[in-house]
């Protein structure tokens, strides 16, 4: 599964490596080169996963960062990895206040920071703002437990599946394309094809039985789920 690693780091080697090993590894980025930067990205739809934070930064500590990021309340759980130099033993001690979730002392192996990060984000398991259960119609979706019930019988759905769900929730009413799709829900992995997301519509769809009738195909344009129950399907 990709992710949107948001990478905080003022110098521009360090930076360039990390958004070339993160994006090499399949996830996608976004580069900060400062903490306002970092705080103006981190609260920019789609919300990042993660954030790579340096702790010194050039106008102000990552420790303040973390500490704003967790007084804002859509962001007051996104996962920090923090990045510190060698020997700033207190400074890692600060960066565990301000509410980092790990971190990494510089010079550190990428691929020892590849494995923090998916560790982190499996740790997390899910996305960093996840509202309160919705319900429509006979559906009903919790985006903390990434679990959707038809009729108060769990669909069972796999994470991508319930990804696949929310997102076409979330934007219900709205026709969304198979390139938006794989885009946003599968984050563009290379491998992955547009008939893909057709299999993954049918199977969701049979997955949510009644329910699966409130995912429309747009012959053509995409899929949509519908703006309101409306009748028939609850039945
Ligand atoms: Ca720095």
């Amino acid at each position: 599964m990709s992710h949107l690693i948001l990478i905080v780091e003022d110098e521009q080697d360090l930076l360039h490596t990390l958004d070339y090993s993160l994006r090499k590894a399949g996830h996608r980025t976004r580069l900060a080169g400062t903490g306002m930067a970092a705080l103006e990205h981190a609260t920019q739809e789609p919300l990042p996963d993660l954030v790579v934070l340096d702790l010194m930064l050039p106008d102000m500590e990552g420790t303040e960062v973390c500490r704003r990021l967790r007084g804002f309340p859509a962001t007051r759980k996104m996962p920090v990895l923090m990045l510190t130099a060698k020997g700033e033993e207190g400074d890692r001690v600060g960066g565990f206040e301000s509410g980092a979730d790990d971190y990494m002392v510089k010079p550190f192996s990428v691929r020892e920071l590849l494995l923090r990060i998916n560790a982190i984000l499996r740790r997390s398991g899910q996305p960093a703002t996840a509202p309160a259960s919705a319900v429509f119609g006979n559906l009903r979706v919790d985006p903390a437990g990434q679990k959707a019930w038809v009729e108060e019988r769990d669909a069972g759905l796999t994470h991508l599946e319930f990804r696949l769900l929310n997102y076409l929730l979330e934007r219900r009413g709205r026709v969304q394309t198979r390139d938006v799709l794989l885009k946003e829900v599968w984050g563009g992995a290379a491998d992955v094809q547009s008939r893909t997301v057709d299999v993954h519509v049918n199977r969701l769809r049979e997955k949510l039985g009644s329910a699966g009738a409130f995912i429309e195909t747009l012959r053509g344009a995409g899929y949509r789920f519908r703006a309101q129950p409306g009748r028939g399907a609850a039945s």
